[in-house]
């Protein structure tokens, strides 16, 4: 196949942010023979410590990148535990042991630290397909010229570029810049997040908390209130991650998104938290790294692209943590990206008309990431509505088409919808 076609030509791709689903961008995009620049607000791009887990709607295209997931230690899952909030007995349990043979990729657990480093190096390495992807650090950016596809960053720097990619997180720049205001509210639940190490969790005798499950506590009507708790065992299992969820009014923090600041055990072992698993609260108390992450449940924006500018991830559809999903669609918009400009669909002429290709990947991508941002918000008020437990709901209104199944998620083909829209998009040019 010849480096270009008349109707493809290798982009000039400046991405702003560099969290997960900016590097997943710069990964489908290098791939396709284009010149990725990543601009990171941060000194050195890096994440959080806590577990993220990676459903196979998600690693199916860590896979089809070639990247180097045992180098992100995962921890494979093998049950979703619903368990009482005051005696830890078993509510309910999913069954994730034929998940790989089924959907053809392991459901993983990763400490976010580490899915991150494997993007960046699937990214940026001189091995791989394609130009490798440049990570610029300390670049925030503060404004945004859509139409002419160039953007300024507050350490003076102005560039130009063929398409560029809002992947900056909550509450993104960019988004501001495409005057896109969102319709948002504080989530009736904070969080907070913190870690045990293995060794800790055998000290305290309780070495079944490393179980390769995450394990939820309460997140069901009623029973109690909107408290929850969510574990699970990260980084090769050295780390056990706790998410913790507490009514907002009951927490000391407002601030939207995650915050670097340590907070106090009393802030965690408040309200609802006196008559949890005792068992639970022997963990938390030996726990570090306890930081809140403020949520606030954001309507689907009227928009995502604007001239050669779109957005990617959390910017474009902020969503509830409730279906573990989030890093998932991020993963999803970046290989759509990768598939719409590829060599592949050269004829379409995406990569000369951009507005073009960025309204496809908005066609695409908007009404599942929607889909999934409203299930995700249901599924904070109850935990039956995640996925996994939501196929258990023996009750179920015939015909709901609003819940949200493993088969849903991991069945959908996306490259074939991207085929067949190309495929009217050159027919409808030749008609
Ligand atoms: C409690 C919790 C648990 C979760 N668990 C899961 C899970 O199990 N599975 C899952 O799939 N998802 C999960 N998620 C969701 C997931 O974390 C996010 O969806 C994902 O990290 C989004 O990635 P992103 O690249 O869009 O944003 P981010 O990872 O936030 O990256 C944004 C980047 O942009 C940079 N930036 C910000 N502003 C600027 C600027 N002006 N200029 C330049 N750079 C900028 C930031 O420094 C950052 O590096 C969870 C979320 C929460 C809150």
């Amino acid at each position: 196949m010849p480096a270009t076609t008349l109707a493809w030509r290798p982009l000039n791709v400046a991405i702003v942010g560099g969290g997960i689903g900016g590097l997943a961008a710069a990964v489908a995009l290098r791939r396709e023979g284009h010149a990725c620049t990543i601009y990171e607000r941060r000194s050195a791009a890096g994440e959080v410590g806590a577990s993220l887990s990676c459903a196979a709607n998600g690693a199916r295209w860590l896979k089809a990148w070639d990247v180097d997931t045992a180098a992100g230690k995962p921890v494979t899952l093998l049950k979703l535990t619903m368990r009482e909030w005051q005696s830890g007995d078993v509510r309910a349990e999913y069954d994730l042991k034929g998940y790989k043979s089924e959907w053809g990729c392991e459901y993983a657990m990763y400490h976010r630290q580490d899915m991150h480093a494997m993007l960046l190096d699937a990214a940026t390495s001189p091995d791989g397909a394609g130009p490798p992807a440049k990570l610029l650090t300390g670049y925030t950016l503060v404004s945004l010229d859509a139409a002419a596809g160039s953007a300024s960053f507050a350490n003076g720097e102005h560039i130009s570029a063929d398409m560029i990619i809002g992947s900056d997180g909550i509450p993104p720049a960019l988004r501001s810049a495409l005057g896109i205001v969102p319709d948002s509210r504080p989530a009736p639940q904070t969080c907070y997040r913190c870690n045990v190490s293995r060794e800790e969790v055998e000290a305290l005798g309780l070495a079944w908390a490393n179980d390769p499950a995450i394990q939820f506590w309460g997140g069901y009507p009623g029973v109690p209130g909107l408290s929850q708790i969510v574990m699970s065992p990260c980084a090769g299992g050295e780390i056990l991650s706790f998410y913790c969820f507490m009514p907002t009014e009951q927490s000391n923090h407002h601030e939207e998104g995650f915050t670097w600041g340590e907070a106090a055990i009393d802030d965690l072992l408040a309200g609802q938290y006196a008559t949890l698993d005792p068992r639970v609260v022997t963990l938390l108390r030996a726990s570090i790294e306890r930081r809140p992450w403020v949520l606030f449940v954001h309507q689907p924006y009227p928009f995502w692209s604007q001239g050669r500018a779109t957005l990617l991830g959390d910017a474009a559809h902020p969503m509830m943590p409730h279906q573990s999903q989030g890093a998932c669609q991020a993963l999803e918009d970046a290989a759509a990206l990768g598939l719409i400009f590829s060599r592949k669909h050269a004829e379409a002429g995406l990569t000369t008309d951009i507005v073009k290709g960025l309204a496809l990947y908005e066609q695409v991508r908007k009404p599942r990431a929607t889909k999934v941002q409203d299930a995700s918000a249901r599924a904070l008020e109850d935990l039956n509505e995640r996925i996994g437990f939501s196929s258990l709901a023996p009750n179920e209104p015939a015909g709901r088409k609003d819940k949200l199944t493993v088969a849903e998620m991991n069945r959908y083909d996306m490259a074939a919808d991207i085929d067949e829209r190309v495929a009217a998009l050159l027919q409808a040019a030749a008609a």
